[in-house]
């Protein structure tokens, strides 16, 4: 039995219950002659994925926006089909070579190489960074709005990497740019990828070191200090930044000096 990741652009096929199709074929037909992507097995079944060409109009399917599957998949299928959607995409975006235009054929599973330069490419990723940052011994953490959000709550500073840039450089830069504030005691705090796509975030957490909260007007609708005591609406549990507000809110109160 195989598990099929099958995306119709960043929405993945799964049956009317919610769960990955599983079988010894795809479960619905595929344009003649597509390559399935291999992926990396589990235990208990072999993987594949492919980009469909339109959303099936017949049987029990659902459509599911890969972000909505971390609720639905457990652990695991939902890591490998984040890794299905990034290999899916570099397949599109690497038809033709970059430095001569030729056609590139694929090499092995997660490499291509052109069909007259010779030239090799393999799935690339881009940084990003995402920083909780805390004042008042704790008490407080910095949230901001990105215009980029798509519902009304609020997250930590974060932001590519910028070629030439270590992680502690883009970090402080990040910050002075959204927050003119300057931090100390920056601490890697954890990674996950962000398939959407092809991002790597690296979560740190800093305190604020002196500044007034400035905001960028052109990336940021809003930001501020909060308290564990008046938090507004934070993101969702598949984020990174979640985890690491939640790491804050697990950090005992510290106790107001006499
Ligand atoms: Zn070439």
């Amino acid at each position: 039995m195989n598990y099929y990741f099958l995306f119709f652009q960043d929405q993945l096929l799964l049956t009317a219950d919610g769960t990955l199709p599983q079988g010894c074929e795809p479960p619905v037909a595929l344009q003649s002659g597509q390559r399935l992507q291999p992926l990396p097995p589990l235990p208990e079944a072999a993987c594949f994925a492919a980009q469909l060409a339109a959303p099936p109009t017949q049987g029990e399917w659902q459509m599911v926006a890969l972000r909505s599957c971390f609720e639905l998949l457990p652990a695991p299928l939902y890591q490998l089909a984040g890794k299905a959607r990034e290999l899916l995409h570099w397949d599109e975006t690497t038809r033709f070579c970059g430095h001569c235009g030729a056609p590139m054929q694929l090499h092995t599973d997660i490499s291509k190489r052109c069909t007259q330069c010779g030239r090799e490419v393999w799935p690339a990723l881009s940084a990003a960074i995402i920083v909780a940052i805390t004042r008042n011994h704790g008490e407080e953490i910095l949230l901001v709005q990105s215009k980029s959000f798509k519902r009304d709550y609020m997250g930590l500073v974060a932001g590519f990497v910028e070629t030439g840039e270590s992680l502690e450089a883009c970090v402080e830069r990040e910050v002075w740019e959204e927050t003119r504030l300057h931090i100390r005691n920056l601490r890697y705090f954890a990674s996950q990828p962000w398939p959407y796509p092809n991002v790597l975030m690296m979560g740190f957490t800093a305190e604020y070191d002196g500044g007034t909260l400035q905001l960028q007007r052109s990336e940021l609708n809003k930001g501020g200090w909060f308290s564990r005591h008046n938090l507004p609406a934070i993101p969702g549990r598949v984020s990174l930044a979640r985890k690491l507000i939640d790491h804050w809110l697990q950090q005992p109160e510290s106790t107001p000096a006499p």
